[in-house]
């Protein structure tokens, strides 16, 4: 860890409250961050108009400040970065990284959706932007968690949008885009998130940005073993009682519990105490994590 040049982030898209799962990618990013003496920044994903829900990101702001995780620095938002996305985009395309795609979703069918060469039958007026991506190409990358993943990239996901056929911006170049501007040096968020990886790695290179660490905390599964949903009641997040809630999720992370019994007390215990190493690879029951709490119901 480099102190006080650490830097993560929590990035939440605003399609609804903050639920369990990714409030503890929120707790994961803000332990590791403040366990190094570093920044711990929040971006909010608003790129994806018809997912979002309106007034949601205020509402997970105020869930994490409800919870005590107060992010360093103002907090950001992709849906006013499209200058830096489109100038990304534009030294992909001036460098040959990146073209013009008008294959439609039934021409990929044959192929899975992978996008190996153009075989579009018509023109599209709005096509997309994608990366491409060499035969045989693989990116590995060494997570803090789950050690060495290697991907091929063109058998995995082929070539990827950058930009979509309706004008939104790809997650993949945002993030990277964003993650090198804010100087984002370690990465913190779910598992599902560890096949996006590869590809991000390689924007980073197409544009000459540094790559960051990684490190992929488990997944919140339910009882039917699948990731944890908003509508699943499992681990409810009540923001008038954070602490059982923070108390379930250090459990899932693998924790040995902690004696404070109030908030602030448990919260400026809690870095310290942190191992990364002892984070299982997942995934985690959430009944466990639930059953592992004690019943104080202290605030
Ligand atoms: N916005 C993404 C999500 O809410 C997270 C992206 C990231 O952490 O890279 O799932």
């Amino acid at each position: 860890m480099n102190g006080a040049g650490y830097r993560g982030r929590f990035a939440p898209s605003p399609t609804g409250p903050l639920h369990a799962g990714s409030l503890l990618a929120a707790l994961g990013s803000w332990l590791r961050a403040r366990r190094a003496g570093g920044q711990w920044r929040v971006r909010i994903e608003d790129l994806d108009p018809p997912r979002e829900v309106p007034g949601a990101a205020q509402v997970q702001l105020a869930t994490l400040a409800a919870f005590g995780l107060h992010p360093d620095g103002a907090v950001i938002r992709q849906s006013r970065r499209s200058a830096r996305y489109q100038a990304a985009l534009e030294r992909l395309l001036d460098a040959g990284l990146a073209f013009e795609c008008h294959c439609s979703r039934a021409d990929l069918a044959a192929t899975g959706g992978i996008h190996r060469a153009c075989v579009a039958r018509a023109r599209r007026p709005d096509p997309a932007i994608r990366l491409r991506v060499a035969d045989g190409c693989t990116v590995a990358f060494e997570d803090a968690v789950h050690g060495r993943i290697e991907q091929r990239v063109d058998l995995a996901v082929g070539d990827f949008v950058l930009r979509r056929a309706d004008g939104l911006w790809a997650y993949q170049l945002a993030v990277v885009v964003d993650d090198a501007a804010q100087g984002i040096t370690e990465v913190v968020r779910g598992a599902d998130l560890l096949d996006s990886t590869p590809r991000q790695i390689l924007l980073q290179r197409a544009l000459g940005l540094p790559t960051p660490r990684y490190l992929h905390l488990p997944l919140l599964v339910g009882a039917d073993g699948r990731k944890l949903s908003k509508s699943e009641g499992a681990l409810a997040v009540d923001p008038a009682r954070p602490l059982p809630l923070l108390r379930a999720l250090w459990a899932a992370l693998g924790q040995a519990p902690l004696p404070a019994v109030r908030l602030e007390a448990w919260l400026a215990a809690a870095p310290a105490a942190f191992r990364a190493e002892a984070i299982p690879r997942g995934p985690v029951p959430a009944s466990a994590a639930l059953h592992n709490t004690d019943a104080t119901g202290a605030p």
